[in-house]
């Protein structure tokens, strides 16, 4: 089905047009009718999926002939990141309109939120804690709000977000249209949809999840200390082109990133402890192609939208299935095609057989050729808790043992040295991971962008 049969206005067929949209994806067909028809929408869809166009272009539409200088709908999103890429949707998909559309998140200043909110812009794209502070103010009045959008809302409860959507619920109006969009339906999720919805339009609520198709999935095994040296070689041999990486923390996601560095890899990151100019540099780096890799930490990465990302990989094996889903669908999407990677290291066995019974397939096992899966690693990338806990309590014992010889004369024995303990960079054991090298498989070479 084409665009122009979804009875969507001209300056907006236009706007699609110049976006390249050739033609609207499943959740695009499906949710934008009884959008633009007024009716509320419970729609499970993922990032990916197209589903900002899905939500925006129904609201845009209603929006073109009002009266300005009201702010009449409001999309509320779990991440910065996702807020500024909706905006930058909204505009791009506005740009032949007369409606107007702005950000509002934390980490930057108040004044010009402060501005969009005095002087009525269109539609307000939010986090819900920054919201929330202005809506103390008296400037912040939503009273003529008549859309409103709640975006990945599964991830607004793993953000602990919930109770402060439900603070802006109560100060908006409840005769409102409202489009409810979330990758999964966990109770809670469900019990808030109800409570905001009414007799809404659902859509794929039955869907099984599973990453959009065109996309490669391979398993690497890898010992996990040999993680970084295998992702600096993918790089090397031109076998990852660009690749947007994630760490299970922000601690290895700086570790990584510093490695990548030191081996002359145009690396960036991006995470919790960032402030909002490093992200934004980091991810604009990355667009532009300055930064090859960007090492981002899941919900940090959330809303990240590159253009033909070639390459996802999942340096840490995710420990929910569905968050390998949401990161697997960054690449592939829409038209493109993309790879995802997963470097599995024995100990994430478990979480790996949980994926492959969520995505109902088994995933196929590579091996790099000539990659040393025996060397003996320079460090790890992080020590675990325990064993940087067992270095203090063995370096605290040998000083006290130390203290104890001194004080009984040099004949006396200091006991254990350094030398003899298996000190927390000693304990890698080689791994020689198993399984075939698919020919013509992730291996292959891409074409340039
Ligand atoms: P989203 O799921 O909203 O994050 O969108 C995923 C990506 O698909 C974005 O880069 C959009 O610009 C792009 N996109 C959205 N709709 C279409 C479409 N109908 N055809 C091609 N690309 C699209």
């Amino acid at each position: 089905m084409p665009f122009t049969s979804l009875k969507l206005h001209a300056s907006l067929l236009k706007a699609i047009k110049e976006l390249g949209f050739v033609k609207p994806t499943p959740i695009q067909t499906d949710a934008i009718p009884p959008g633009l028809a007024g009716k509320d929408l419970l729609a499970c869809a993922s990032t990916g999926s197209g589903k900002t166009a899905a939500f925006l272009l129904p609201i845009i539409q209603a929006l073109i002939d009002k009266p300005r200088r009201t702010t009449r709908a409001l999309v509320l999103t779990p991440t910065r990141e996702l807020a500024a890429q909706i905006v930058e949707d909204c505009n791009a998909l506005a740009v032949h309109t007369p409606v107007t559309c702005a950000a509002i998140y934390g980490g930057v200043g108040m004044g010009p939120q402060e501005h969009a909110l005095r002087s009525g812009v269109d539609v307000i794209v939010a986090t819900p804690g920054r919201l929330l502070d202005h809506l103390r103010a008296p400037y912040a009045k939503l009273d003529g709000l008549e859309y409103l959008v709640l975006d990945e809302a599964d991830r607004m409860l793993d953000m602990g977000f919930l109770p402060d959507v439900r603070r802006i619920l109560r100060q908006i109006p409840t005769k409102r249209q409202t489009l409810f969009f979330s990758a999964t339906m966990p109770p809670a999720i469900a019990t808030l949809a109800s409570e905001m919805l009414k007799q809404p339009t659902v859509i794929n609520l039955q869907r099984q999840s599973a990453p959009a198709s065109g996309i490669t999935q391979a398993i690497y095994p890898v010992a996990q200390e040999l993680k970084s040296a295998l992702l600096v070689e993918l790089l090397k041999r031109d076998i990852l082109r660009d690749a947007l990486v994630f760490t299970r923390t922000k601690h290895r996601a700086n570790r990584l990133a510093d490695h990548l560095v030191k081996h002359r890899v145009n690396a960036a990151r991006i995470h919790g402890n960032r402030s909002q100019a490093q992200r934004t540099e980091a991810l604009a780096g990355f667009k532009s192609g300055k930064y090859r890799v960007l090492v981002a930490t899941d919900i940090a990465a959330r809303g990240i939208d590159v253009e033909a990302l070639s390459h996802v990989v999942n340096f840490d094996v995710p420990a929910v299935p569905d968050d390998y889903i949401h990161r697997v669908g960054r690449t592939g999407r829409a038209e493109m095609t993309g790879d995802a990677f997963t470097f599995v290291s024995p100990e994430e066995g478990a979480d790996l057989k949980a994926i492959e019974r969520a995505v109902g397939k088994s995933l196929p096992r590579v091996t790099l050729p000539d990659f040393d899966y025996a060397a003996r690693p320079q460090a790890k990338l992080e020590i675990p808790i325990a064993e940087r806990i067992a270095e203090i309590r063995r370096r605290k014992s040998d000083e006290r043992a130390r203290r104890a010889a001194k004080g009984r004369g040099p004949s006396a024995s200091p006991g254990r040295g350094p030398s003899s303990s298996p000190g927390p960079h000693r304990s890698a054991a080689p791994h020689r991971p198993g399984g075939p090298s698919r020919p013509g498989g992730p291996h292959r070479r891409r074409s340039p962008r």
